[in-house]
């Protein structure tokens, strides 16, 4: 059996001696305990030790949970959204990690000013430039975010990535870094919503020490607090 509150005190030891050692403020790092395809009794076992915030990636699973749950976690969504899904996603969810297209942020913004909230969004970049993968081209990112930072509805919070997978986790730097070049340097140029505080959604269960090393704020965990997701 999975021990989530023993997980939880391991990975939150280890981000803290991480941030330490490389001169950051632990406390500046956030963990998203990513639960999709796990059942609301893991997450419900993962809140009374504590946790906050939770990922989830597939509308319908997450919809069951975040009502059973009610109000207390945070919610963040971190797949993939086809337009047509928005209104589902700007009602339940505090924070967007995965917006990558105008068209996804235009309806994010519609759908958020008729419920009258504001949604906290990230812009997904494909570091990597993988074919297969979501994301915006880190090239692209300035036109899209020069359009998006202006919609009422959204405040834009920072850069998320998914890298490619490295056995070795020292080859993954490099695609952490560049995302923390990039939303430096779009800072400069004012496309976020606080400068002072931008976010970095990046790092996994294997390589989030890295990712913190490289300053991510946020960090999205599954599999080494939750054990392995079902089929
Ligand atoms: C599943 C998922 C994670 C968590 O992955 P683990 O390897 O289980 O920690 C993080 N980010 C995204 C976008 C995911 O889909």
């Amino acid at each position: 059996m999975t021990n989530i509150k023993e997980n939880l005190t391991i990975i939150r030891s280890n981000i803290k001696q991480t941030a330490l050692r490389v001169g950051r403020n632990p406390d500046d790092i956030r963990l998203v305990a990513v639960s999709k395809r796990m059942p609301a009794d893991y997450v419900k076992q993962a809140m009374e030790a504590g946790q906050k915030i939770f990922g989830e990636n597939y509308l319908q699973d997450a919809q069951k949970k975040i009502e059973e749950m009610g109000p207390g976690p945070e919610w963040h969504f971190i797949g993939h959204i086809q337009s047509n899904k928005a209104k589902s996603v700007a009602s339940l969810f505090d924070m967007v990690h995965t917006v990558d297209r105008l068209k996804l942020a235009k309806a994010l913004n519609s759908h958020a000013r008729s419920m009258g909230k504001t949604l906290s969004v990230l812009v997904q970049v494909n570091v990597g430039q993988e074919t297969q993968k979501a994301g915006i081209q880190p090239d692209e990112a300035e036109e899209l975010l020069k359009t998006i930072q202006q919609f009422d509805c959204l405040h834009v919070k920072g850069l998320m990535t998914m890298p490619p997978y490295k056995e070795n986790v020292e080859e993954v730097r490099p695609y952490f870094r560049a995302l923390r070049e990039l939303a430096e340097e779009l800072t400069r140029k004012g496309y976020f919503y606080r400068k002072e505080k931008v976010e970095l959604s990046m790092g996994m269960s294997h390589d989030f020490e890295v990712a913190i090393e490289e300053g991510a704020t946020l960090i999205r965990v599954g599999t080494a607090i939750f054990g392995p997701r079902p089929e």
